[in-house]
């Protein structure tokens, strides 16, 4: 599965990176980026809290 930002959404807050920094950063853009190509099993629930943290609802999972 993956996660993908919503940059019309995301507003660079860094919750998501501050949960999960093996996952996401915050770019110099100011906008949430995913750092995997793939997240890998161990790292699904993970990825799942960072979703549900988003308060911009920003970040989707995709199979
Ligand atoms: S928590 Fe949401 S709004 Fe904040 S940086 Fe991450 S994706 Fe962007």
């Amino acid at each position: 599965m993956k996660v993908i930002v919503d940059p019309d959404r995301c507003v660079g807050n860094g919750i998501c990176e501050a949960l999960a920094p093996e996952l996401f950063e915050v770019a110099v853009s100011g906008q949430a980026r995913l750092l995997v190509d793939e997240i890998s099993s161990d790292q699904q629930q993970l990825a799942q809290q960072a979703v549900d943290s988003c308060p911009a609802l920003a970040l989707t999972i995709v199979p």
